[in-house]
């Protein structure tokens, strides 16, 4: 099992043809649940390490258009039309102006997206791999080492399984990858996250989103089918409140401070009964997202600041492509792995010239430390470059 150090065993030559053991997915996320659909309709045996979710409730709603072709792949394209979702119509932000601009799904090439039920989504996505064949275990992986012929793993609750591969679909954890390989971080941004609930129940709010950027962050609300409101406030730690977790009027003068979202939340009706919950939304990414023997898919390859939008559809795209890569390195192609990891860093690049970009929109507070910090230059640095923060680990 792994050092004290976090440093992994090897005991033994690593692979060029992966084992046949059956892989081990771990992880009962979207990443994890793409790549178990995915292996085991190839006809590869799988194993899902598939914790309970858990509690609070998981922040992400926005499932872009780009989804769909993928959710068709997974023969899950229908899974959308359920009431619980609401298929977005009309988005407005406030970014770089003081106006509040309208995208309507018309204009926009492929629509809008989906405003998904986040739980009711991943619980339909855990149906379709366990019908697909999938031995689901409900238990996290604890401890992972190699063996003669791939790795020998333990669980929380003191199983011990075989593994050909290991998938790791542990989400920004990584669990397996950032003892595997050197991990980057861009930024430390976190969210501040509620759901409000109507209290006035005789208005009908807009059926949108709204994106607002404020002096030391920027604000994303989303109207979910079942008429709350997903309401997340983004910022560096050290520029939030202390103590805001706990403190529901502190977290009502933050929501005060903004121009159109106070307005929105005020009109629409909706309560602030609750503070917040924090979630980790930084930017992080493995230096490679597959070795001999494991690969990483979904955050744990590469977790992207949600100004991107894209987080579930990267979860499920390299979900996919990872258990292609998986049968395609099963069938003897021994460069498909890196190939796979290959294409995660090119994502990445891309997504960290286009944050840049994006922030870089926002002149209106350029001084203010929180967009200061995102377009000054030690920001600009690309996988692999060592200017950004590195959670250093074992190769
Ligand atoms: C505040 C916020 C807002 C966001 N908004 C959006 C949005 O609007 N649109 C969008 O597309 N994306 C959004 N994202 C990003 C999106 O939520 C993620 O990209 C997505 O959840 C990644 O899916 P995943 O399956 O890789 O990881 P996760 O969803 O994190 O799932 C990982 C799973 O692994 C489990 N796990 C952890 N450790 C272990 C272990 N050792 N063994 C077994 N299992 C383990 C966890 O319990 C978890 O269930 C947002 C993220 C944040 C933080």
């Amino acid at each position: 099992m792994a050092a004290a150090n976090g440093a992994v065993a090897v005991t033994a030559a690593n692979p060029s043809r992966l084992s046949a053991k059956p892989v081990v997915v771990a992880g009962a996320g979207i990443s994890g649940a793409a790549a178990c659909v995915t292996l085991a309709r190839q006809g590869l045996s799988v194993v899902w390490l598939a914790p309970e979710p858990a509690t609070p409730r998981k922040p992400g709603e926005s499932l872009a258009a780009a989804a769909g072709p993928l959710l068709e792949s997974l023969g899950a394209a229908g899974i959308l039309d359920k009431p619980a979702h609401r298929r977005m119509e009309t988005s407005f932000s406030s970014w770089g102006s003081d106006a509040l601009l309208e995208r309507s799904a018309i204009a926009s090439r492929g629509g809008l997206g989906t405003a998904i039920d986040r739980s009711a989504f991943e619980a339909d996505l855990r149906d379709l791999a366990a019908e697909a064949g999938c031995r689901v275990v409900c238990a996290e992986l604890a401890d992972f080492a190699r063996s003669q012929s791939g790795w020998v793993l333990r669980t929380g609750d003191g199983q011990e399984l075989d593994a050909g591969v290991l998938v790791d679909a542990t989400g920004r954890s990584a669990f397996v990858g950032r003892r595997m390989t050197t991990m980057h971080r861009r930024d430390r941004l976190v969210a501040a996250v509620a759901f409000l609930q109507q209290v006035e129940t005789d208005v009908d709010p807009t059926p949108a989103t709204v994106m607002e950027a404020v002096q030391d962050g920027w604000w994303y609300a989303s109207l979910l089918a079942n008429g709350s409101l997903a309401v997340n406030y983004y910022t560096d730690p050290d520029l939030l409140a202390r103590g805001l977790t706990r403190d529901v009027e502190a977290w009502k003068r933050l929501i005060a401070e903004s121009r159109y979202i106070s307005r929105w939340i005020a009109t629409g009706g909706f309560g602030v009964a609750q503070a917040p919950h924090l979630a980790s939304a930084g930017s992080t990414w493995l230096e490679r997202a597959a070795g001999p023997g494991w690969i990483a898919v979904g955050d744990a390859a590469a977790a992207f600041d949600p100004l991107s939008a894209h987080g579930m559809t990267t979860a499920l795209w390299t979900g996919i492509e990872a258990a292609k890569a998986i049968k395609r390195a099963r069938d003897g192609e021994t460069a498909a792995l890196d190939a796979y990891s290959a294409r995660v860093t090119a994502g990445v690049e891309r997504f960290l010239a286009d944050q840049i970009g994006i922030y870089g929109r926002e002149v209106r507070f350029r001084k203010n430390t929180f967009w200061s910090r995102r377009v000054v230059p030690n920001l600009k640095a690309k996988p692999g470059a060592s200017s950004v923060d590195e959670d250093r680990s074992v190769a």
